[in-house]
């Protein structure tokens, strides 16, 4: 029978057998981090708590998904207010084309900015069996950035899209996928988020090329944690990223082991990210899933450190700097 022991064993051989990084990372770090909304009094406390202890390694933001068609934008927007009263970062809200009127879309972002949000993650969204186009929508990310822009009239306004460095599954070739990524960035769209990769390599060589083609935004790459291997490979094959042969072989057996894989998942991720850092990338967004604690002991290994920061159950006012929670709601009461 196989043992945690063994297991733990196992698992550490195969790490060690791994090619490491081998400079320090020697540039200053920034880091932003994505939680979808909750579904529960449960999970939105935990959500609370994820983002409060994540908000203490001073992300440049943080963002909550919206499920396209109507599944559940009500809580994003719900999660989008309470987190902008709980956490010292800016919240960003993403929003997605699908499925919606541009009335409705417009009637979010009109919420979002009187939430106090100065920052969208503008998207299409997957069309499925039940949310197609809307006839009268916007009709892919592109529009809703310009849509974004027409309405919102503030230069200093935020608005990130989404991008792949493995090819969208539905885009036509590469090209059209850059093309249409160079679309968002003309319509005013400020920055590129990637969809996960675990290939290194397919994000530097699509860095390359967006840089070839005028595309002058930064271009963050998205970081996913691996939480759940099998749930990983899943999510993978729908978007198009490749699981390379490597993962398996560390991670195949390691779901019913979750102390372990954690462990294993931790020095992955950081050492992705490391090898990131060598080739000049100093900004990272985590995708979380709600689980602060690999995102976490990443961003330590990256020397990203956590101000041990009042939360929400220790405010002394003494101890507050200029922008913490309680500002924020103050200012909003005001
Ligand atoms: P676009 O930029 O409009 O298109 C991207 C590419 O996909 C283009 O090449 C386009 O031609 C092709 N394409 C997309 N759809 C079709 C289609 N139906 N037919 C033909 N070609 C198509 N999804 C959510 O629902 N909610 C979220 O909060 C969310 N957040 C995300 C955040 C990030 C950082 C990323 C990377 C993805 C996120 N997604 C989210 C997933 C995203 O909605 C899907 O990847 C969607 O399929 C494309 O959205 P887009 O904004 O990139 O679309």
């Amino acid at each position: 029978m196989t043992t945690q022991q063994d297991l733990q064993n196992d698992a550490t051989e195969r790490l060690a057998r791994r090619e490491w990084p081998a400079t320090p990372i020697r540039r200053q770090i920034a880091v932003s981090f994505e939680f979808f909304p909750p579904a529960s009094p449960t999970a939105t406390r935990n959500l609370f708590e994820c983002a409060e202890q994540l908000d203490r390694f001073q992300p440049r933001f943080m963002s909550v998904t919206y499920g396209a068609g109507g599944t559940n934008q009500s809580r994003t927007r719900n999660a989008v207010a309470d987190l902008s009263l709980r956490t010292r970062a800016p919240i960003a809200g993403h929003l997605t084309a699908v499925g919606a009127s541009k009335a409705a879309v417009r009637d979010v972002i009109d919420g979002y900015v009187n939430e106090g949000v100065r920052h969208i993650v503008a998207l299409r969204g997957d069309t499925t069996d039940e949310v197609g186009p809307h006839p009268d929508g916007f009709v892919d990310a592109a529009d809703l950035v310009k849509g974004i822009r027409h309405q919102v009239d503030d230069p200093s306004f935020e608005i990130s899209v989404a991008c792949y460095p493995e090819v969208h599954p539905l885009a036509e070739s590469a090209e059209a996928d850059l093309d249409n990524l160079k679309k968002k960035i003309d319509a005013g769209a400020t920055r590129a988020i990637t969809q996960f990769f675990f290939d290194t390599d397919s994000f530097l060589r699509f860095v390359e090329r967006a840089r070839k083609a005028g595309i002058d935004v930064p271009i963050v790459p998205g970081i996913m944690p691996v939480t759940n291997f099998a749930r990983i490979r899943s999510f993978s094959e729908r978007c198009g990223a490749t699981i390379p042969a490597w993962m398996p072989e560390l991670f195949g057996d390691l779901d019913g082991a979750p102390e372990i894989r954690q462990l294993v998942a931790a020095t992955v991720a950081a050492e992705q990210c490391r090898r990131l850092a060598e080739h000049g990338v100093d900004t990272f967004h985590f995708y979380t899933m709600n689980q602060p604690a690999l995102t976490a002991s990443t961003c330590h290994i990256l020397g990203v450190r956590s101000t041990e920061h009042e939360t929400h159950g220790d405010q002394s006012s003494d101890a507050r700097s200029a922008s913490s929670p309680t500002d924020k709601q103050e200012e909003r009461a005001s």
